[in-house]
């Protein structure tokens, strides 16, 4: 029942329906007021029509009038004769009174006895007084009749009142007629009616049809499909505006497609970002998210979406709105005390609409982690390199001032006093020159001169020179008892390297060997080749490095021990400057120690094996 009635209210609801019933209550409306004005018409004329068929003719009315003026015997006979000749077929009664409203023919033959009589008709007495002439309709048991009641007059109509005719018609005729034709224009009045239902809902169809399919289309694009179009039946209103939909479908489409192109774009741009990006309502809740920042936080996106940034960014202090509004940047720390810690510098931009409300926020998060790093260690070489030159300087000072104030005279102490002036003074000289060829490496100045050395002559030659420097201080009565090693190999092992870094690097790992050997020892060179690589390893049994010292000592001015590393002339810049070269070699260096036993320093070299065909190219 429910389902019926729904149906119906959807029916009735309906632009069809409505449109059919308006429009049939209209051909109703007219065609009842045409109706009945027409009818009304018809009744008007008909009733004057049969009033001037019933109407007594002037010639039979003076023939009366005549005969009434006489007032003879055979005047009545006359009258009697008249009265029979007259002949309407319409007339029942046909009565002549005189002016003293006496019946003096009848036409009704049953009626003969009335002659003499006077009549009682009210009306009669007024046309017999008045002259003029009274019509009525009337309705008995015999059904409708018309009454016209004719003054006499004498002398052609324009003297006095003689008497009077008192003619009865019958309507029946009329009033079946009229009947008849109301009857005709009641059918056709329904048969118009029907044909005008159906026609109404065959037009109102043809106006709802294209809407009905615009409104589909419509719901289709909401979902968006674009693929239907609107089908065009005319070219009028309706026609037009489903051409209207169809371009506008069109462009909502290429619309749809660029801004979603857009959006992809803009996606794929944040997403491939290496900032971090989050964007926030005016409330300043996540509302967009992009893989770096979700990276940076270490979070899935559903774990951040919606949450207040403070929140997120770990500001307990303030609020978000707050934060958002306050546009200034911001560093925090992810991932603290964890290998993935990192500093994030966060800069927040407010989304502003034309009229200047404020919809949302922007924050752009830059991981900042390696610049602090930099910063951190460019303010650390700076202080380190003031504290390396003022040890120096102020040792040298004290001297200086102990000879001005009359050392120098001493001949025993003021030449010690200039030797350690002068030590100083080449310490310094030494690392100046240390730091300009790092800075020039930083800077990337320091050009290679690379060539094709054969790694174990070119070790021999360089070990050679130590072999000297051995000899000699042994012949110098050096306590110290140190011997070099060679653990070389027969296999010519071609590498390209700069030759004179290299030895650089080298000297710096075997004079640290030495330096750092004070009960001198076995220093031990081996090259080894490993398929693509050749390593030279450099080992020791001096004093060794603390294993959480081990990867420390390549930077700048780190030494275990300052005070001996001072004390033996040294920089704390030789192994620094060793592994950018090595590493300016596509190469790497590294350490292995234990404490008091020794250290090995091991160099690896990119190294290709040379074919036999190179060989002979080489030739
Ligand atoms: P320095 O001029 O101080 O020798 P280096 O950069 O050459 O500077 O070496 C850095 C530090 O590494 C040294 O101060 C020393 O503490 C440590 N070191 C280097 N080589 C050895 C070694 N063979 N044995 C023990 N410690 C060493």
């Amino acid at each position: 029942m429910k389902k019926i009635i729904t149906k119906l209210r959807a029916v009735f609801n309906s632009i069809n329906t409505k449109l059919a019933i308006v429009f049939m209550l209209m051909l109703l409306a007219t065609i009842e007021i045409i109706g009945a004005y027409f009818t009304r018409q018809l009744d008007q004329t008909s009733i004057e029509n049969f009033q001037t068929s019933i109407q007594v003719p002037t010639i039979v009315t003076n023939q009366l009038a005549n005969q009434l003026v006489r007032d003879t015997k055979n005047a009545d006979a006359r009258l009697g004769q008249i009265v029979s000749d007259y002949n309407n077929s319409s007339v029942s009664d046909f009565i002549v009174v005189d002016n003293k409203d006496i019946i003096r023919e009848v036409s009704n033959l049953n009626d003969k006895d009335r002659i003499g009589q006077r009549i009682n008709d009210a009306d009669v007495k007024q046309v017999t007084s008045t002259g003029r002439q009274v019509t009525r309709v009337m309705q008995d048991r015999g059904g409708n009749f018309m009454i016209q009641i004719t003054p006499l007059t004498s002398g052609s109509g324009s003297g006095t009142t003689v008497g009077a005719i008192y003619v009865k018609a019958s309507m029946q005729s009329v009033f079946s007629d009229l009947r008849n034709t109301s009857i005709s224009f009641l059918v056709a009045s329904l048969v118009a009616a029907v044909m005008g239902a159906v026609l109404s809902l065959v037009i109102s169809r043809a106006i709802t049809r294209p809407i009905e399919e615009m409104q589909f289309q419509a719901l289709h694009i909401t979902d968006g499909d674009y693929s239907n179009q609107v089908r065009i039946y005319s070219n009028d209103e309706l026609g037009q505006l489903g051409r209207a939909f169809n371009t506008l479908a069109v462009r909502i489409e290429l619309s749809q497609e660029e801004s979603e192109s857009e959006r992809r774009r803009l996606d794929s741009v944040l997403s491939h970002m290496t900032d971090g990006v989050l964007a926030t309502d005016r409330h300043g809740n996540v509302t967009v998210v992009n893989q770096m920042a979700l990276r940076f936080f270490n979070v899935q996106e559903g774990e951040i979406m919606g949450r207040p940034i403070a929140e997120v960014m770990a500001q307990k202090e303030t609020s978000s709105p707050d934060l958002i509004a306050s546009q200034r940047d911001i560093d925090i720390t992810v991932n603290e005390n964890t290998p993935d810690e990192m500093i994030l510098r966060a800069t927040f931009s407010l989304i502003k609409r034309v009229t200047g409300f404020v919809s949302g926020s922007v924050c752009v998060l830059h991981d900042i982690t390696e610049q602090t790093k930099n910063e951190n260690s460019q303010r650390q070489f700076v202080s380190n390199v003031s504290h390396e030159l003022r040890t120096p300087l102020t040792s040298m000072s004290a001297y200086i001032d102990a000879l001005i104030e009359g050392a120098w005279k001493d001949p025993k102490i003021a030449p010690k006093f200039l030797e350690v002036t002068q030590e100083e003074t080449n310490r310094m000289i030494r690392m100046i020159n240390d730091l300009l060829s790092l800075s020039r490496m930083d800077r990337g100045v320091s050009k290679m001169s690379l060539e094709l050395v054969n790694l174990n002559d070119f070790l021999a030659h360089v070990l050679d020179r130590f072999d000297m420097i051995v000899k000699s201080d042994a012949k110098k009565g050096n306590k110290k008892k140190y011997q070099l090693k060679r653990d070389l190999g027969t296999q010519a092992l071609w590498v390209e390297i700069d030759t004179d870094k290299m030895m650089q690097v080298i000297d710096n790992i075997v004079n640290n060997a030495i330096k750092y050997s004070p009960d001198g020892g076995l220093i031990t060179v081996r090259l080894v080749q490993n398929q693509n690589r050749v390593v030279l390893s450099i080992s020791d049994q001096g004093l060794g490095i603390p294993r959480k010292d081990l990867d420390k000592i390549f930077d700048r001015f780190y030494r275990v021990d300052k005070a001996r590393s001072r004390a033996q002339g040294g920089t704390g810049l030789g192994l620094a400057i060793a592994k950018e070269i090595i590493a300016a070699h596509q190469g790497r260096l590294w350490a292995d120690s234990r404490e008091g036993k020794g250290s090995t320093f091991f160099i690896s070299l990119p190294y290709e094996p040379m074919t036999e065909e190179a060989d002979w190219d080489e030739v």
